[in-house]
């Protein structure tokens, strides 16, 4: 079989090792004559996994004791719904950083459920997302400040975030576990997995003891986070291969030595691609300096009918899965933990091949 790299900005390309490990120990999970998928949630062996991968959770990202983990499913997307109804409160407004499509989405949730208490607080809209928005002028009242950490349609990554007297909420969807920062520094992280964590069906929350004390309504139980804290995320059934799964990517990047060292991988990789793109005269990407993203890099040529060429070429190559977000158009590469030097490697060299090859096109 040739070889494939994936570039999907999700569900994204997981480390081989963790599938072959996966694989292996699929029709017979540790001796228990049975699989991991048909393990009972309410197992012995199932709950190891369910709390060794909380367990890397909190190694992994440095979590003081007084954060929570639960592990919740209907995506990042529920996640939207699910900030505002917990934590919004009566009167006062919820604040929103809109850096791109998916910061809107939480936007416009939020609004669904607290109407015009959630605004908007800065927007790059009207650059079309190709910068980041401002995070000076943070309020000192009100509900929450949510912030999307990576803009993974638009390549855009916050790299430092504002100390705040009310409760900051990030969607790190997009690019927690590649960054080495503070994450302690938050008062609520969420991310739904199949980017950079795992396989769909199980979304990552992490939340501040003292946030969760401070709710103080009645919610559906399973859309309230302290239903998920007091049973541990057992409330019902939860995605036990998803966390399985999630557990095995952590193993993985605790063996090459952690969010540092992913850290480290993810500006090599990034770096290598933006140089080729700053060097081509054919191919642009939209968004400049310090302000890039290090997993998600949206590329495009002057012409969709070459942008479609290049796509299929790449295709050819065993490069896939390029195509930019159709409210964005032209390429994207996600290039997460799991995707290899060699992939970005094989994807700067297969540039600079078309470029050669397309000389003509080029524009001054
Ligand atoms: C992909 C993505 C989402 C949506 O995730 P789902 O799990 O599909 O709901 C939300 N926010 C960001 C930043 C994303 O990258």
């Amino acid at each position: 079989m040739k070889h494939i790299y994936n570039f999907s900005a999700g569900p994204a390309t997981l480390p081989q090792k963790a599938l072959e490990v996966m694989q292996h120990e699929l029709l017979n999970y540790n001796h228990s004559g049975m699989s991991v998928l048909e393990l009972s949630h309410r197992s012995k062996t199932y709950d190891t996994i369910h709390n060794e991968a909380k367990e890397n959770l909190r190694n992994l990202l440095s979590l003081n004791q007084d954060q929570e983990i639960l592990f919740i499913q209907g995506g990042a997307s529920l996640q939207f719904t699910m900030v505002p109804m917990n934590l919004g409160k009566a009167g006062l407004p919820a604040y929103y950083v809109d850096g791109g499509t998916w910061g809107s989405r939480a936007l416009e949730e939020g609004k669904l459920v607290l109407g015009e208490l959630a605004v908007c607080l800065s927007s790059s809209k009207d650059k079309n997302y190709t910068t980041l928005p401002s995070l000076k002028n943070m309020p000192t009242t009100g509900a929450y400040i949510h912030i999307t950490s990576n803009n993974t349609i638009e390549g855009t990554m916050h790299t430092t975030f504002p100390k705040t007297k009310i409760p900051l909420i990030v969607d790190m969807s997009s690019n927690i576990l590649s960054v080495d920062i503070d994450y302690n520094q938050f008062d609520l992280i969420y991310a739904g997995a199949q980017k950079n964590l795992g396989p769909s069906g199980v979304t990552l929350v992490i939340i501040k003891k003292a946030l969760l004390d401070s709710i103080d309504k009645v919610l559906p139980s399973m859309l309230d986070y302290r239903i998920y804290q007091k049973s541990n995320s057992l409330f019902n059934t939860p995605p036990t291969f998803s966390i399985y799964a999630l557990n095995e990517v952590l193993k993985w990047v605790k063996g090459l030595g952690g969010v540092q060292e992913m850290d480290k991988r993810a500006r090599q990789k990034a770096l290598l691609l933006y140089d080729t793109l700053d060097k081509s005269k054919l191919f642009k990407t939209p968004v400049k300096g310090k302000d890039r993203s290090l997993t998600n890099i949206p590329f495009f040529t002057h012409s969709d009918t070459l942008n479609d060429e290049f796509l299929a070429q790449a295709n050819e190559m065993g490069l896939i899965n390029l195509k930019g977000h159709r409210l964005v158009g032209g390429m994207r590469a996600s290039i997460y933990n799991a995707m290899p030097l060699e992939g970005v490697m094989a994807l700067s060299d297969f540039i600079k091949q078309f470029e050669k090859e397309h000389k003509r096109y080029v524009q001054d």
